[in-house]
């Protein structure tokens, strides 16, 4: 077994555990290839978060079915979220695949896969103590460096299924995560992004979030520290005082309100109220000057009646988050909401969610529009794909409230960080152009 195909599916946690086990697999000398057709393995790390994610892996399952009747010695993987449902698939005995590795299990990664050339392998057991602290991922180039902190959930909303494939929360240490900065940062990387299901709740036994935030802040080279997603009953003050005081934090929060009902609210077990929710938007916005909110909100959970839909739309009017992921309320087996009967139908679901994506859109378009004519500092991060062949090379970036900014390519390199003064505006994306560096007033001889 010398090479392996690894496709992603799903969050950037999962993007995260990618890079985990393409370094568990180096380490064991096997190498990644880029085309299926190359690799003695293929393996899909998988999401469960909604049946429509879980339908495009099972697709695909299909496709990597189709190699191994060509090559019947290619070992076929499925790890990640999904991996508690397809154990059952496995010893079912659909022999298509040949490994089901659950969150916890990528430390064997090569052993199993070993194993799984001779007979079908399940390792789903979930463990309360695995952080992978001590692994060094092999992550994918870029200006971003993602850095899993922490990893299972112990919320348990009710929609939600991560607890169940992720397991109990558990924190990795700091001093490991800071080790990790800094190596990512000698590698190049120039923004650090901390992951975590609830990455505000952050505790290794004697550090909080707001620790990590202050001792990452001080590692040299790194530019830019991000976070996703915090939990807003875990918004304390303490990681709003370090937000508002680490130079590198930041300004933006990805604040995940679900519902704009506090029965709602109340049903998906999230914790905290509307008039919470708001006290935390508000300390958030006092506390840090321009900072960006977004949002995600579900649409059609059980019992949403028109008055709780119009109460989300209200409260979305009256913050005015920057940006929102929308989605449609997927009930998923092994969660409480999922033996609940559904009173919205997929046509009110539908009907719901342009709605709100109509409202955002117009929200994102004001707010983008009052910032044409404003400077913003962007980190380079490439070509953009707005370029091409028919228009001059464009570079692309964010600005420090995480919104894409497009620009002439000046030659500023990846990983820099540019001014740019914003003269147009999307919904989604800025248009900007460079400012030339100031150039030093020349030197005058006055010949006496
Ligand atoms: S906080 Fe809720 S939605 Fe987020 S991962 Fe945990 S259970 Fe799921």
């Amino acid at each position: 077994m010398r090479t392996v195909f690894l496709e992603t599916y799903g969050c950037q946690m999962n993007v995260a555990d990618s890079e985990l086990m393409a370094g568990v697999l180096e380490r064991a000398g096997m190498s990644l290839v880029d085309r299926p057709e190359d690799a003695d393995a293929l393996i899909l790390n998988t999401c469960a978060i909604r049946e429509h994610a879980e339908q495009r892996v099972i697709g695909r399952i299909g496709d990597f079915a189709r190699y191994k009747q060509r090559n019947p010695a290619v070992v076929i993987g499925v790890a990640g979220c999904m991996a508690q449902h397809l154990r059952k698939k496995l010893l079912d005995g659909r022999r298509s695949l040949d490994l089901v590795v659950g969150p916890d299990g990528y430390r064997d990664l090569p052993r199993l896969l070993q194993r799984a050339a001779g007979e079908p392998v399940a390792q789903v057991r979930l463990d309360r103590d695995e952080t992978y602290g001590d692994l060094e991922p092999r992550r994918e180039p870029g200006v971003r460096a993602w850095v899993t902190v922490q990893r299972g959930c112990d919320k348990f909303c009710t929609y939600c299924v991560v607890p169940f494939t992720r397991g109990r929360e558990r924190s990795l240490p700091l001093a490991d995560l800071v080790r990790q900065v800094r190596t990512a940062a000698d590698q190049g990387f120039r923004e650090i992004v901390f992951l975590g299901q609830t990455v505000n709740s952050y505790h290794d036994g004697t550090h909080d979030f707001a620790d990590l935030l202050r001792a990452t802040d001080a590692v040299e080279g790194v530019t830019r520290i991000r976070y996703t997603s915090p939990h807003p009953s875990d918004m304390s003050v303490r990681v709003i005082d370090a937000m508002s005081t680490c130079a590198k934090v930041m300004p933006h929060v990805h604040l995940p309100l679900q519902s704009g009902s506090d029965p709602i609210l109340s049903a998906m077990n999230r914790t905290y109220t509307t008039g919470e929710f708001r006290d935390v938007a508000e300390r958030i916005r006092r506390a840090i000057p321009g900072v960006a909110l977004t949002t995600d909100i579900i649409v059609g959970f059980p019992g949403e009646t028109e008055q709780d839909f119009e109460a989300t739309a209200a409260l979305m009017r009256e913050i005015r988050f920057e940006s929102a992921f929308l989605f449609k309320y997927s009930a998923r087996p092994d969660t409480r909401a999922f033996t609940w009967p559904e009173t919205v139908s997929e046509e009110a679901k539908g009907h719901r969610l342009s709605q709100l994506i109509e409202l955002q859109h117009q929200i994102s378009g004001e707010v983008h529009d009052a910032m044409v004519g404003r400077d913003v500092e962007v980190l380079v991060e490439g070509p953009s794909r707005r370029g091409g062949e028919e228009r001059e090379p464009q570079l692309h970036g964010k600005t420090p409230q995480f919104k894409t900014v497009v620009f002439r390519d000046d030659g500023t390199p990846a990983g820099a960080l540019r001014r740019v003064r914003i003269v147009g505006a999307t919904p989604v994306t800025l248009f900007g152009e460079s400012l030339a560096q100031p150039t030093p007033a020349p030197l005058v001889t006055i010949a006496g």
